[in-house]
């Protein structure tokens, strides 16, 4: 969620901006080497956001490769081009993919039917996947129009996003199996030992690789350096608050080295982590104050009107979808620290008010 959110590259006032080492490889099968035996290539996405950046790790014998780009010919052809031009004749080992968004694991399937190697994500990336492989033959679930006509959205809105979400043209093969990553589990590649952070929040069991010795970190998308990323309440899951543990992540992630090179998804690398940690709880408290300001204009707001307040630029229905997850995301936040109340009114819509609470110390963050 970039487009119409507050720009989340702010400066705090004091903090040192964000230091970029490097110059982004073309996404042409280049590659710049970021620390020895770690290279950085760029894939493109035909979307806004219209590249991801993947890693590849040197080992003894073969190379690892971390996230996949998205499932398409031209991914395809990239990564035979970068294989047979970049590792040195040495083999691929390992494909690991941080999350189970397309961009991120869309190619796994065929990555690992390729090159004849293990999957390594983490157990609720897999799941994700393979729920959502299901899911989405059967658009709209009930469940998941009932979530989203409570948000108050009007039916002729709602059903372009259903629309939408059918005919999604990324939607990946089914996964068959994986290799489980665990928090605090520790991959040992080449001279390296990458321990695995997860992050939850922007999805449910996102890997981070952390090099304590090189202070390197694989961050996917936890750390982005000019983006925020998109955390959501989704119909799977309409009473959880993603937004506590994107905190959280951001507290477990902050105990990196503060002059770690933070490898991201998106955008350049970069040294700042402590930084951006402060600029993203920042990003997000701000929000937070928005979302109360504009529910406590009226007399009780749905998820859909402070959509709106907070987003007035949407244009399309897959921006809908983030933005509504969003904005549920504060909401739910708000509410359970007890700032916000929130009801179904006599057309069976969620609608929320500010709460007497809502100035004490402890609804506060
Ligand atoms: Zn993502």
């Amino acid at each position: 969620m970039s487009e119409a959110a507050t720009p989340a590259t702010m400066a705090l006032s004091g903090a040192p901006a964000l230091e970029y080492p490097f110059q982004a490889p073309r996404p042409d099968g280049s590659v710049v080497e970021v620390a020895p035996g770690v290279l950085w290539a760029r894939i493109g996405m035909p979307l806004a956001l219209n590249h991801i950046n993947v890693w590849l790790l040197r080992g003894d014998d073969g190379w690892t490769l971390v996230d996949t780009g998205l499932p398409t010919d031209e991914t395809r052809a990239l990564w035979e081009h970068i294989v047979a031009g970049q590792l040195g004749g040495e083999p691929v080992r390992a494909v690991v993919c941080t999350h189970f968004h397309y961009d991120h694991a869309g190619l796994a399937s065929w990555m690992t039917e390729r090159f004849g190697v293990p999957l390594y994500m983490s157990l609720g990336e897999f799941l994700m996947m393979r729920a959502l492989g299901d899911a989405t033959a059967s658009v709209p679930h009930p469940e998941e129009r009932r979530f989203i006509a409570r948000s108050g959205m009007p039916d002729e809105r709602a059903e372009r996003l259903f629309e939408a979400l059918r005919r999604d043209p990324y939607l990946p093969p089914r996964l068959a199996q994986f290799r489980r990553l665990r928090g605090g589990d520790v991959l040992a590649i080449g001279p390296r030992r990458w321990k695995v952070i997860i992050g939850e929040g922007h999805s449910p069991e996102h890997v981070c690789l952390y090099s304590a010795q090189d202070r390197l970190l694989i961050g996917g998308d936890q750390l982005l350096p000019r983006i925020t990323s998109n955390v959501m309440v989704n119909a799977f899951e309409p009473d959880g608050n993603p937004l506590a543990q994107w905190f959280d992540s951001l507290d477990r992630l902050e105990r990196c080295a503060h002059d770690t090179l933070v490898l991201p998804s998106h955008q350049g690398v970069y040294r700042g982590l402590h930084t951006r940690v402060r600029q993203l709880r920042e990003h997000h408290r701000q929000q937070l104050e928005e979302v109360l300001r504009i529910v406590g204009r009226g007399d009780g707001c749905t998820s859909y009107e402070v959509m709106l307040g907070l987003y007035p630029r949407l244009r399309d229905p897959e921006q809908d979808l983030l933005a509504l997850g969003e904005t549920a995301a504060h909401l739910a936040w708000l509410r359970e620290r007890g700032a916000l109340e929130c009801r179904l009114d006599k057309d069976d819509a969620f609608r929320y008010k500010v709460t007497q609470a809502a100035g004490d110390e402890d609804t506060h963050w």
